[in-house]
């Protein structure tokens, strides 16, 4: 494929858009949608009839583990899971070896990203030097070579680093995304300190180890003036506080992920694929985060994809590495479990999938407005199957999904008219 093609008879549907059309792509742009068009000379003709066409995903948060940890993923299979995905851009989290908080130590990770990426993957700066929470990176330095600064994997635990960290955010314009968790009130937990938790012996995180660090920052957020996203919210708290904030004017814009809008700790099995951090929380939670999609306080879904061995995930609850593998099954699972029991429109999950965290993370594409770069998901929404991990892409194969039957299933990815994922047309 050049890069120039025909989408013949597609299903077209975008936030705001939803009709019948065939979408023509020249040089990998988007020039216009039509309802019956035939080909020009040079342009190959697809025909897509019965299937969905939407803007391709982003994925604000995912961890591809390269350079250093690629015994659990590198850029080269994460970025191909995430094109399976439906997505066409991916921030990778810093929590890597080296750490990404220097020109030179970010340079490592921009060579394998070079290399060997078969989609956009654009990698976060961490806030503090080695991720230790001590001493602030040099934002000045790094800001036009990363998306934004995160500490991801721990919470920047000192409110005077902080709100330093804030003051500078909002000096250079960068967003600062932070993983909020307090760790003096973590004891030990692995779980949610809910009633699963104590029925079965466990030790709990409780909900505040999240939330009370988001009204932290919230407060410092407002003080500073700087744009602050929060990752992965998982409590009913934390949606109520970021709620209000925007209210007030705060500039605030926060993510969850696929997991705890259709999972919570009644789902949980003794099992290391349902263990993450933050974890499966309650019922109660996991209802006010789909209330927080419905009304706009929460901006974006992001898989928060964080693959590890399988040895790494052999350990029941209280002894696996944190994190779950997302970027195959986010948009199969939240098709079925929100917008086809009607809970959601499809129109609004691709505006959590791809308009909005492209617009708040200024990444380009989400529409299919001519001039466009022809960032495009093809999905065949009436496509039954079952999740089966050992088909993944991704080297991480943890997953609380597995078996799961679901429907929607991302058929083509095109970036920049060209297929990064083809299971359409071979
Ligand atoms: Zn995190």
């Amino acid at each position: 494929m050049t890069g120039s093609i025909l989408l013949k008879g597609g299903n077209i549907v975008t936030d705001s858009y939803k009709g019948e059309g065939d979408i023509l792509v020249r040089d990998g742009k988007v020039v216009g949608i039509l309802p019956h068009l035939i080909a020009p000379d040079g342009v190959e003709t697809v025909d897509v009839s019965g299937l969905t066409v939407v803007p391709a995903f982003a994925d604000i948060h995912v961890h591809f583990r390269e350079p250093g940890f690629t015994a659990k993923e590198n850029i080269r299979t994460g970025s191909m899971a995430a094109a399976r995905g439906g997505y066409t851009v991916v921030c990778a989290m810093p929590n890597l070896d080296p750490v990404p908080d220097s020109p030179g130590t970010l340079a490592v990770e921009q060579a394998a990203i070079d290399r060997d990426a078969v989609i956009d993957v654009l990698p976060y700066c961490s806030i503090t030097k080695g991720r230790k929470g001590l001493e602030l990176v040099d934002f000045k330095a790094l800001k036009d070579k990363c998306i934004a600064f995160s500490d991801d994997g721990s919470g920047v635990q000192s409110e005077e680093m902080m709100r330093s960290a804030m003051q500078a955010a909002a000096r250079e314009g960068v967003i600062l995304a932070a993983h909020c968790e307090d760790n003096a009130l973590l004891r030990g937990g692995y779980i949610h300190d809910g009633r699963y938790c104590a029925q079965h012996g466990h030790k709990g995180i409780c909900s505040e180890s999240e939330w009370g660090q988001i009204e932290r920052d919230l407060k410092l957020c407002e003080e500073t003036g700087c744009r602050y996203h929060v990752c992965h919210i998982s409590t009913k708290e934390s949606v109520a506080l970021i709620r209000d904030a925007k209210k007030r004017g705060v500039n605030v814009t926060c993510e969850t992920g696929p997991h705890y809008l259709v999972l919570c700790e009644d789902d949980l099995q003794e099992d290391g694929r349902f263990k993450m951090n933050p974890p499966l929380r309650g019922a109660e939670d996991r209802e006010a985060l789909v209330e927080g999609l419905l009304d706009g306080t929460i901006d974006a879904i992001a898989t928060d994809h964080a693959p590890h061995s399988a040895e790494e995930k052999s350990r029941g609850l209280a002894h696996s590495a944190m994190g779950i593998v997302g970027l195959e099954t986010s948009f199969p699972v939240l098709y079925t479990a929100l917008v086809r029991t009607g809970r959601l429109s499809l129109g609004r999950l691709i505006e959590l999938m791809s308009t909005s965290p492209r617009h708040i993370f200024r990444l380009g594409g989400g529409s299919l407005a001519p001039g466009m770069s022809a960032d495009l998901a093809i999905i065949d929404l009436n496509k039954e199957y079952t999740i089966d991990s050992r088909t993944f892409l991704s080297m991480g194969k943890a997953t609380p999904f597995d078996g799961w039957k679901v429907r929607g299933e991302v058929v083509m990815t095109l970036r920049g008219g060209k297929a990064v994922y083809n299971n359409l047309t071979k």
